[in-house]
Parts: structure tokens; sequence; C-alpha cells
């Protein structure tokens, strides 16, 4: 069966699309390269206050991602979401009706489907933090999901730029903070912690010294031959993120010099059945923010709606 739509991304735009597309009776597809959803908002200031949504004075980003999928994955939701997938290939099938095509996809978890259109939301590409060791542990964080968890702690945090020293003042009047870094001079404003953490450098981390279930204990850092075995309840590593790209192979979509996909003000790409909306987009105008992400959806959406039920006007805006 032909579903009507796969939108590739679930960051603030592609969660708002899947609400709209609901609204429309939409049915499809959305999948998410990471593990969760929610984007940047979720994986790079899940803790930073948002003010500048109508009608909210302030939420923070991580309650805003939870709103936003909850309001989307409801029980009358004709579209399914899949994370820690991405696209593989996307095969063009052509059609004898309005669509010039329809796009056999092929997803990394093996499974294929056919849909009528598609909303590309894949902002910057998939957000990655810098890790400190490969194996997931459960008190190694590489972000703050909830301050709290930090209280009363010994916690170790790993970073020599801005957000490892706000963090290492954010946490501080609540736990027994040590700050690691490799070199001697940070790159942020260290003198402003100086008396309320201890601060190791230079020091980089060498291994795992010792372990209990699925926490780490203590580990060793070194300089030039000295070792020191440092222990901890939480630690929190702050060496920045990557940001790794998934190529959508068959689409060949037009894309500037900094790859961000052209989009007419319908948010059409130049793959005709295929759309574009959030930070993944370029136009005369485009900023880079959640409300114009937002909107960029809806337009995209509409004009998908029009297609799909051969409308010749979108008569419905909410
Ligand atoms: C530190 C910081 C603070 C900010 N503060 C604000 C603010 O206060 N207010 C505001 O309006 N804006 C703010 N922004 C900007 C805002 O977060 C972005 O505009 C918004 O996240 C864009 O959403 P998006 O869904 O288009 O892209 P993203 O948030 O980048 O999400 C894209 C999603 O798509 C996934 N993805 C990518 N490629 C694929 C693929 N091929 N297959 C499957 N999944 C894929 C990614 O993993 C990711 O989850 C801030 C940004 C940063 C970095």
């Amino acid at each position: 069966m032909v579903k009507d739509l796969l939108i590739i991304g679930s960051g603030p735009t592609g969660l708002y699309a899947w609400k709209f597309a609901n609204n429309l009776s939409l049915s499809g597809t959305i999948i998410e390269a990471n593990y969760e959803v929610g984007g940047q908002a979720n994986l790079a200031y899940p803790e930073k206050t948002i003010h500048n949504l109508p009608g909210i004075s302030e939420i923070k980003a991580k309650d805003f991602v939870r709103n936003m999928l909850d309001d989307a994955n409801n029980d009358n939701s004709k579209i399914e979401l899949k994370t820690n997938t991405s696209v593989v290939e996307v095969i063009k099938v052509k059609t004898p009706d309005d669509f010039k095509f329809h796009f056999l996809v092929k997803f990394s978890d093996h499974c294929q489907a056919t849909y009528k259109s598609i909303l590309v939301c894949e902002g910057l590409g998939q957000y990655q933090s810098i890790r400190l060791v490969d194996d997931d542990w459960e008190n190694i964080h590489y972000v703050v999901k909830n301050k709290e968890d930090f209280n009363n702690k010994k916690v170790v945090i790993f970073g020599g730029g801005d957000s490892a020293i706000d963090w290492a003042k954010n946490l501080s009047p609540n736990a027994n903070v040590t700050l690691i870094h490799r070199r001697e001079e940070f790159r942020g404003p260290i003198d402003s912690i100086k008396d309320d953490v201890e601060i190791l450098t230079p020091f980089e981390f060498k291994e795992i010294r010792k372990t209990d279930g699925k926490k780490v204990k203590s580990i060793v850092v070194a300089n030039n031959g000295l070792e020191k075995e440092v222990k901890f309840d939480e630690c929190l590593v702050q060496f920045g993120a990557v940001i790794k790209p998934h190529p959508l192979k068959g689409l060949n979509l037009d894309r500037n010099d900094l790859n961000k996909i052209i989009v007419d003000l319908e948010m059409s790409t130049s793959v005709p059945g295929v759309f574009a909306a959030g930070d993944a987009v370029i136009y005369p105008t485009k900023k880079r923010n959640l409300i114009f992400g937002f909107q960029e959806a809806v337009t995209a959406l509409s004009k998908i709606e029009m297609m799909i039920n051969h409308k010749k006007i979108a008569n419905k805006g909410w």
C-alpha cells in the first residue's frame, strides 16, 4: 500500500509536521536517526529556557520537546515513529497521477515502504556528542537531562570551553565538582569558578579503572607519565559535538554550498513531491529558529494535502 507521507527527522520541525499531518489525516512514517526525538532542542540545550514561543512566556527545551511528542504521538495518528532509523536509498517510481513520482524508500532497519510525498526535516544532520569512551555507562553523561540528578554528588566534568565552565558553575552550589581539562588554559571564564571547583590541569582521560554494574566508579587521568585515579558518582563530558550527515541517496536534491536544501516559498525542493522545512532549508528570508521551522512545515503540508487530495486550495488551517 502506498502511504501519504514520509517525514525525515524528528527535531522540533519534524515533530510539528507530524502533529499537523495528523490533523490532515495523512498516513505514513516519521524516522529519526538518533535513539530519541527532539533534535537540537533535546541534545544541545535540553535545560535551556526558551522565550520566543507565542503564548508561552518560558519553557525548558526538554519539556517543550516532550509536549510536542505527546501532542503528535496519539492513538488517532496514522503516522508511525521509527527511531534509530535512517534512509539507505530512495527509488523514484513513476506514477500516472498528479505526482511525477512515488518514492520507494529503503530504511536502515531493512524495512521498505512506498510514499506519495516526502518532507525532509533533517535540520543540521544527526547531532552527536563527542564521547569520552565508546561504551554507554549509566553515570557518564554527554548532556544534562536533569540538573537535580547531580545534587549532593561527587561530579567530574571534562572540557575546557564555555559549556564545561558553565556546568561547573551551575552544579557546584549543590555538588562537589572537579573540572578536568587537557590544557592549563581554558577557553572560557575560569576565574568565575576557581574558588568553588577543584581544577585538574593539564590532565587527559586515560582509562576506566573501577566499575560497578553499569556504573563507572573511578577513572585514570594522566599528565606526562603522571597518573591519578579520580573517583566520582557522576561524570559529565563537554567536548562539544559533531554533526553526522545522512545523505539521501537517490534523491539528488539541489543544495547550496553549505549543504542546505534549496526550496521555493511552498517549501518544494528540486524534486517534485519532495518538500523540506526547518534548519535544513535555505531561501532568501530564511531564519534558523523554531517558529520558522513550524511555519515551513505547515506550508509544505498544505501543499502536500492539496496534491494528495487533488484540492485547488488548502482550506483547513488548524
Ligand atoms: C544552543 C542552541 C539554542 C537554541 N535556542 C533557540 C531558542 O531559544 N529559540 C529558537 O527558536 N531556536 C533556538 N535554537 C534553534 C533551534 O533549535 C533550531 O532552529 C531547531 O532545532 C531546528 O529544528 P529542526 O527540526 O529543523 O532541526 P534539528 O533540531 O537539527 O533536528 C533534525 C533532526 O533530524 C534528524 N535527522 C537528520 N538527518 C536524518 C536522516 N537522514 N534520517 C533520520 N533522521 C535524521 C536529526 O538526528 C535530528 O533529530 C537554538 C539552537 C541551539 C544550537
